[in-house]
């Protein structure tokens, strides 16, 4: 068995990758056919900020600016959602960590109760694909579902086809807040690929395609029919 192999036979799974790879659009149809909460740490964050909460006034300039909430605050947030008994099943990061402070932290927390992750997936897609799928993106303000302007514009504009929220363009998609965001995923986020490589827990899955095509690979990597 691994180091990093189940003891409990839950899913603890991270999807990584950098931003506008379609985590969150990916994650939710894993979570749902995991049966495991999908905890993305951006949409706290935002949850934090609708709210009007003292930790998500504290993360928004950062937010904004496309730089990484200070570790202190963030890990404290994850971990809170994830840590059983709350998710005695397992979990879906996304978007956690982004570095390896982060990383080491979950390790020790996970191990402190005898868990360890079970997967790592990272999604790869080029650069400039990451600043087209970006700088087109709309979210629900109620429902967190993405859409983009020209690939997959909403049926009415700006409204959710889901649930029918308000759609709004993140102040983090603006071009500035995108190039940061992405040389931040670079230089903090990608030496993670290394780290989880070390373990033999990390799958490489291409995530440039149509979204149920991406998801196929996704659940071969995970090995999940
Ligand atoms: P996301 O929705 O994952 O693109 O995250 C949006 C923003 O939230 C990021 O650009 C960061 O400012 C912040 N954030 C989300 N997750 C983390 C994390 N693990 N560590 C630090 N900051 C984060």
């Amino acid at each position: 068995m691994s180091s990093r192999q189940s003891v409990s036979g839950a899913n603890r799974l991270i999807l990584l990758g950098p931003p506008g790879a379609g985590k969150g659009t990916q994650a939710k149809t894993l979570a749902g056919r995991l049966d495991v909460p999908h905890v993305a740490s951006g949409d706290l964050f935002r949850h934090h900020q609708q709210q009007g909460t003292p930790l998500g006034v504290k993360a928004l300039d950062y937010m904004t600016q496309g730089m990484l909430v200070p570790d202190e605050i963030t890990i404290a947030m994850v971990l809170e959602r994830i840590l059983p008994p709350l998710a005695q099943n397992g979990f879906l990061l996304d978007g956690f960590p982004r570095n390896l402070i982060q990383a080491e932290s979950l390790d020790q927390a996970l191990a402190g109760r005898g868990l360890a992750i079970t997967k790592t997936i990272l999604i790869k897609v080029p650069v400039d694909e990451l600043v087209t799928r970006l700088s087109g993106r709309l979210v629900c303000r109620q429902c967190q579902t993405p859409y983009h302007r020209e690939t997959t514009p909403p049926k009415t504009p700006d409204v959710c086809d889901s649930c029918g929220g308000e759609l709004y363009q993140r102040q983090d998609d603006a071009p500035e807040a995108i190039r940061t965001r992405i040389q931040v995923y670079e230089d903090e986020t990608q030496p993670l690929v290394e780290y989880y490589h070390r373990d033999n827990c990390l799958a490489e899955v291409d995530g440039v395609g149509e979204v149920d095509e991406i998801c196929c690979r996704l659940l071969q990597a995970l090995q999940v029919e």
